[in-house]
């Protein structure tokens, strides 16, 4: 019997894998230490080019209109209310595919929907945390914190950000880079700003809010609305909590936000509706020069965990997914498949982590600081429009959804591809 690929970890970027296998043919099983699949998270982003690779899975709109919202607008807008930069998002920038706003738990549970559906439920082992691997004549082992192995052919860490694989891949990498920003985060029933559909930041770059809606309006026009809260303070030393991600009450940190109050939006009042709060810091890994060790790979946080800032982590663990795919293609399934995908995919991705560390496409936020403090009458006066735009281009070319470039690629997999 063939070997199958074994995936460790069943997040968006192991499912979105395991759904990319079983299209081209690749037998696979997802190990994932979880005991159970739940709804966790809030607020996530899938950007056109990610998109684009669930329609080629055979997931459409309708589906996805289900676990989120298409993104009409992204949209910076300073501390005094008045706007810095806005621009159309999705099939309204003229994308070919809609950009999505989602609730992270509910775009889990549907990927999960479908790997059940087409792989069968067991192809999800629960329960099965991986603590580290053997690389064997003719593929790899993987072994479980129950002290069993599995083999396969190929093992690929899609373990998060505190990945086991990558730990042992890179046993000296540094601890888990945090640079000061903390974020308090969750949802609230409320009424979406601008277009209806609109993600915006406001604030600067070290005290914002970010808020865009992860449903569609209700007929009473509200919205589950996805907020983000954000400070950053000066430190030298480490994360202070044992967690990382912790359930926490509004009361807790609203005190930073009580000159957020515009004629359009009052974010104190905003955030004592919510429904839940959560607080966790900005965190990421330095990068490492390879994913790959022999028949072993990272994808997804385990390979690249980024700041949040640029909307495209969940995003770029599905391109890993579909490239890792199309390597398979040309290569079988073998090391140098995984060697492929690490050539194509490892350096830019890694520039992109360390752009997001920097402030991603929130850098327009710094740049008004250094001009103005912040402070300004006509956004013209500071950062001409053209400066502006071309600012986000570069960083939409960076981050692998530059519209034209995107509207005229082949598709990562051909229809009908299989190894
Ligand atoms: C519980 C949770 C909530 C999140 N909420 C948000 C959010 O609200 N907004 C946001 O932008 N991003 C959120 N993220 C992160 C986001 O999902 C990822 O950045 C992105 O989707 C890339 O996904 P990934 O599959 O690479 O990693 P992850 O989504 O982190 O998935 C990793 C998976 O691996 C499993 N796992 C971990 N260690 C092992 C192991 N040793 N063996 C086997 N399995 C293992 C985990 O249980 C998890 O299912 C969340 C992640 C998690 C795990």
């Amino acid at each position: 019997m063939t070997q199958p690929v074994l995936i460790a970890g069943g997040g968006i970027g192991g499912l979105a894998l395991a759904l990319t296998l079983h299209q081209i043919g690749v037998p696979c099983r997802i190990l994932e230490a979880s005991r159970e699949m739940k709804p966790l998270g809030v607020g996530i982003n899938v950007q056109p080019n990610a998109v684009r690779e669930l329609h080629d899975l055979g997931i459409s709109n309708a589906e996805l209109d289900r676990v989120g919202v298409q993104i009409r607008e992204w949209a910076l807008v300073g501390l005094n209310g008045k706007e810095v930069y806005a621009e159309p998002r999705g099939l309204e920038a003229g994308y070919h595919w809609p950009q999505y706003a989602a609730h992270r738990g509910d775009l889990h549970m549907l990927l999960y929907a479908k790997v059940r559906e087409r792989l069968g439920a067991e192809a999800v082992q629960l329960g099965a945390k991986v603590v580290g691997y053997t690389t064997l004549g003719k593929g790899v082992s993987a072994q479980m914190s129950s002290g069993a192995t599995v083999s396969g052919k190929l093992l690929i860490g899609a373990d998060g950000i505190h990945s086991a694989v990558r730990a042992q891949m890179h046993p000296s990498q540094p601890p888990i880079h945090w640079g000061g920003a903390i974020m308090w985060r969750g949802t609230v029933r409320a009424k979406p700003l601008r277009t209806g559909a609109s993600f915006v930041g406001l604030g600067t770059h070290r005290h914002r809010m970010v808020i865009y809606p992860i449903s569609a309006p209700d007929e009473t026009g509200q919205s589950v609305i996805n907020w983000i809260a954000e400070v950053t303070v000066d430190t030298n030393a480490g994360w202070p909590q044992d967690s990382w991600f912790r359930e926490i009450a509004v009361d807790d940190f609203v005190h930073h936000f009580n000159a957020f109050r515009y004629d359009w939006l009052d974010v104190p009042a905003m955030l004592a509706k919510a429904d839940c709060a959560y607080e966790n810091p900005m965190i990421d890994r330095d990068p490492v020069e390879s994913w790959v060790d022999g028949p072993v790979a990272l994808m997804g946080d385990a390979a690249h965990a980024m700041y949040p800032t640029g909307s495209n982590g969940a995003s770029q663990a599905i391109i890993d997914a579909r490239v890792l795919g199309a390597k398979m293609l040309q290569h079988g399934v073998t090391s140098d498949a995984l060697s492929a995908y690490d050539a194509a995919l490892c350096a830019p991705v890694s520039d992109l982590v360390l752009r997001n560390r920097s402030a991603g496409p929130f850098g327009l936020l710094n740049l008004l600081n250094e001009r103005c403090g912040g402070v300004f009458e006509h956004i013209e006066d500071v950062i001409p429009e053209q400066e502006r735009r071309d600012f986000m281009a570069r960083y939409k070319a960076a981050a692998g959804f530059a519209i034209n470039t995107l509207n005229s690629a082949d598709p990562t997999i051909q229809p009908g591809a299989s190894v």
